[in-house]
């Protein structure tokens, strides 16, 4: 049986399987499609969820979605599941890139294709990988902090182990800094990972670092607005909130805030409302029967351990206070109100 995998409530409501027949004459099937998620905790997901669900099903399509709270054996869970509701299409973003090939073989034995969404299966035949350039996300972060901190303190923190995503923006990022230790100038006194991307665990590993250090630290190479959330939370109890320069990623709500307000430096702004509705396109094109190699968008390539997974790949936009009205109002992410009102 499938038990267990309804344990997570953070499905999709609006995702209930209806019957196929119910108003409609068309004799075409509709097409259902996988969407799973290894979480909802960043702000984030929410958007990829709902710009997915409303673009597939302005193209005819149903989507079921997953949310996995970080835990890889209830995605697993979720995943098989899904597989025998009969989805056509597999749209995975997952918990753990290594483990994860173990679903792609899964779909692909009931032939069901596989979109690894924004995070990289590794060594698995994905069928297409749909991202932004992750690397140089990395090497934003990397030539903004050294370009502001070319010397010190330097706290290194990275993102899960178990995301992919994770080792490129850290890898993007040490392009820059790694030179100036070598040199130096820079001296990294601290460098870890980050479980789960748990802003908790963030703020921990913080205050120790802090401690460890008795607060001499110039910079902070953070790898998303979450953790950094949790890090500054560490510098302000230190009185060291907007003197230390720290990084970010995501634009989430309440980093546009504390970049306005001076303790962030800058966050990347990823506009997964564009990737989330490629996605679906795809995911339907997919569906009917199109094959990859027609799809002239996926001119690029990314190597996964296995193979080199032909990739669509979208570009990252750095955010300082100076451009958060014309790339974050002007596109609609947030209202003028929620990021100046208190
Ligand atoms: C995503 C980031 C996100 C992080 C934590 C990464 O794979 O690309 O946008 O902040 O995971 O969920």
């Amino acid at each position: 049986g499938c038990g267990g995998s309804n344990t997570n409530t953070q499905s999709n409501s609006s995702t209930e399987t209806q019957p196929n027949s119910s108003s409609n004459t068309e004799t075409a099937k509709k097409i259902k499609i996988g969407f799973s998620l290894p979480t909802l905790r960043e702000e984030r997901y929410q958007r990829d969820r709902d710009a997915f669900v409303a673009k597939a099903e302005s193209l005819g399509a149903e989507v079921l979605v997953q949310a996995a709270n970080n835990d890889e054996n209830v995605q697993n869970s979720q995943v098989e599941n899904l597989i025998t509701q009969g989805i056509d299409i597999l749209v995975l973003d997952p918990q753990n890139a290594d483990s994860a090939a173990a679903l792609v073989e899964e779909a692909h034995k009931a032939g069901i294709k596989v979109i690894s969404y924004d995070r990289l299966i590794r060594n698995a035949d994905v069928d297409i990988y749909l991202s932004f350039d992750n690397e140089r996300v990395g090497e934003m972060q990397g030539e903004f902090i050294t370009n502001l901190v070319p010397k010190g303190n330097y706290f290194v923190f990275a993102g899960a182990p178990t995301d992919n995503n994770a080792t490129l923006f850290k890898k993007g990022a040490m392009k820059y800094i790694q030179p100036l230790a070598d040199k130096g100038d820079i001296k990294i006194v601290f460098d870890q990972a980050i479980k789960d991307w748990d802003p908790n665990e963030a703020l921990k590993l913080a205050e120790n670092a802090l401690t460890a250090n008795k607060n001499n630290v110039q910079a902070v190479l953070a790898p998303n607005d979450g953790t950094a959330g949790g890090i500054i939370q560490a510098l302000a109890a230190q009185g060291l909130a907007g003197k230390v320069p720290i990084t970010g990623q995501d634009a989430e709500l309440a980093a546009i805030k504390r970049i306005v307000a001076g303790t962030q430096s800058m966050t990347i702004f990823k506009d997964v409302r564009k990737l989330a509705e490629k996605s679906a396109e795809v995911a339907v094109a997919l569906a009917q029967g199109k094959e990859v190699k027609d799809l002239s968008e996926a001119n690029k390539t990314v190597n996964n351990g296995k193979m080199d997974v032909p990739s669509i790949l979208l570009d990252p936009v750095v955010i300082t206070k100076d451009n958060v009205d014309s790339e974050l109002i002007d596109s609609g992410w947030f209202t003028k109100d929620q990021v100046y009102s208190n």
